[in-house]
C-alpha cells in the first residue's frame, strides 16, 4: 500500500468519502499555499470500501461548516509532535451562509450582489434548505 510520511504538526481530514477528496482541496484553496498538503484519493478502507484523505503540514482555519456539507462522516485529527491531540467530527450544519446560490433564479440574493445566500436545514436525509431571503427550497450542492 502507498504509504506517506506521518506530520508533525498539521490536520488531517480523513475517512473522506471516495471522490469527495478533490472538492475539499479546491474548496480549502490547498492547491494554492505555499506548505505540504497531500491528497490521498481511493484509500482502502474497511468502513467505506474507499476513501479520500488530506494532510496539511501547518494549522490552518478549516470551515467546519463547509466540511459537514460536503461529507458528514469525515473526521478531523489534530496533530502536534507526531501525535493526535484532538479529534473532531462535522455535520450537516442547520444554517449555512454564502457556501452555494438560491435555486430561485428571481431570489433577492441572486439578484443583488450585498445579498450573502442563507439558508436554514429542513430536511436532513436530502440536505435540502430553506432559503431565508425567497423561502423557496433549494438542494445543496457543490
Ligand atoms: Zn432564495
Amino acid at each position: 500500500m502507498l504509504t506517506v510520511n506521518s506530520i508533525e504538526k498539521g490536520i488531517v481530514i480523513d475517512h473522506i468519502q471516495s471522490g469527495n477528496g478533490l472538492k475539499i482541496f479546491e474548496r480549502l484553496n490547498l492547491a494554492k499555499v505555499d506548505f505540504p498538503v497531500v491528497l490521498l484519493m481511493n484509500v482502502p478502507s474497511s468502513v467505506l470500501g474507499k476513501k479520500d484523505i488530506i494532510k496539511i503540514q501547518d494549522k490552518i482555519d478549516i470551515d467546519f461548516t463547509m466540511l459537514g456539507l460536503v461529507d458528514p462522516n469525515i473526521t478531523i485529527n489534530i496533530i502536534e509532535n507526531s501525535e493526535i491531540i484532538e479529534k473532531k467530527t462535522v455535520e450537516i450544519p442547520q444554517r449555512v451562509k454564502g457556501l452555494f446560490k438560491c435555486d430561485n433564479p428571481r431570489c433577492v440574493s441572486n439578484n443583488d450582489i450585498y445579498a450573502i445566500p442563507q439558508f436554514t436545514l429542513v430536511d436532513k436525509k436530502k440536505v435540502k434548505y430553506k432559503c431565508e431571503f425567497c423561502d423557496d427550497f433549494t438542494k445543496y450542492k457543490l
